[in-house]
């Protein structure tokens, strides 16, 4: 039984970087990496960050798909995946808490005019302009998992009035919390802020449409740093020309990385982060060597995906 690391990625943290790290906390353990691979039989687990159509295939004898962090759309929903085959995700604690601190950032930069008074400095300009006052505001947490409830916590903490949305129902002290599809309208249309923490699922995908925007308080603030098929990226260029809503930060999008020529980069009322919210993982690539040692001995694995529901 062996364990590969292949997250395909340079710009991020190396396969190297990860099976070094997983051999320090379990020493002994057979890690490869695709220039170590040796035979393809012997890996029953692979660390990835999206899954390639031929992993499955090149992989006979795999049991278990590590996703090395928490949105798991392209792995679930990949036709070749053996049935048999479970799905893990990291532990979110370090992505929360950055995903958290993105959205109480940005919602205190549209506070506080810091890009008026920015703009005005280099102009050499004195203009008092009165910050808006955050128990007067309301922020809507879409998402209420591991990091929209710790987004809705300390949004809480910092005085907003925070409500929060979930499929089931979730109690959070402070946060005013609704559930269900019909409860979406009802929360958009009393939210300054909108913070989007939700999965990429077939309910999720396309949510918000030109109906769903149309519902929003106009001039308010639209933040996404779940997955960016839940925008309808489009719809989401019209609505902000009209103003509903005002503005919008994605740190994610439909297509990553963003080509140069999307309108989204040139429109006036987007901010755009590259996929940067949730960047630190902390000690969850622990969670890696963690769950290839209990997959061999056959023991309940950490933060399972339930693949039916899709996160
Ligand atoms: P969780 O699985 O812990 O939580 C998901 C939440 O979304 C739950 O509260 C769930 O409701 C809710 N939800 C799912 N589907 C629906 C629906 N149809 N209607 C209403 N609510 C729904 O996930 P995490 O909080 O850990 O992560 C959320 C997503 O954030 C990830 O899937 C990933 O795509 C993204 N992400 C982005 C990162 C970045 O760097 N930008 C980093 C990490 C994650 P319920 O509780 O009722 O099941």
């Amino acid at each position: 039984m062996a364990l590969l690391i292949e997250t395909g990625l340079s710009d991020w943290i190396s396969d190297n970087d990860i099976a070094r790290e997983v051999q320090r906390l379990y020493p002994g353990t057979d890690v490869r990496t695709p220039s170590t691979l040796g035979d393809p039989s012997d890996i029953t687990m692979v660390a990835v960050v999206g899954l390639n159509d031929d992993h499955p295939k090149r992989l006979p004898n795999l049991q278990l798909v590590q996703k090395l962090g928490a949105g798991v759309e392209t792995i679930v929903g990949n036709p070749n995946l053996p049935v048999h085959v479970r799905v893990t995700r990291l532990k979110p604690d370090a992505p929360a808490q950055g995903i958290a601190e993105w959205f109480v950032a940005y919602v205190l930069r549209h506070q506080r005019h810091m890009t008026f008074h920015e703009a005005a400095q280099r102009r050499a300009e004195w203009v008092p302009k009165a910050p808006i006052y955050s128990p007067d505001t309301v922020v809507g947490v879409l998402g209420l998992g591991h990091i929209g409830s710790r987004s809705a916590r300390m949004l809480h903490s910092v005085g907003f009035r925070v409500m929060g949305w979930s499929r089931s129902p979730k109690q959070i002290d402070g946060v005013t919390c609704l559930h269900g599809d019909a409860a979406l309208p009802e929360l958009l249309g009393q939210c300054d802020h909108v913070c989007a923490i939700l999965p990429s699922t077939p309910q999720t995908v396309g949510l918000f449409d030109a109906k769903m925007l149309a519902v929003m308080k106009p001039g308010s603030q639209l933040l996404n740093a779940g997955r960016g098929d839940l925008i309808d990226e489009d719809a989401l260029i019209t609505a902000l020309d009209n103003g509903t809503p005002g503005h919008a930060v994605l740190d994610v999008t439909t297509t990553e990385p963003l080509p140069s020529d999307n309108p989204l980069w040139a429109h006036p009322g987007v901010t755009i982060t590259p996929h940067v919210s949730g960047w630190h993982l902390g000690e969850a690539l622990a969670d890696v060597g963690e769950n290839f040692q209990r997959l061999k001995a056959g023991a309940p694995l950490l933060h399972e995906v339930d693949r039916a529901r899709g996160y």
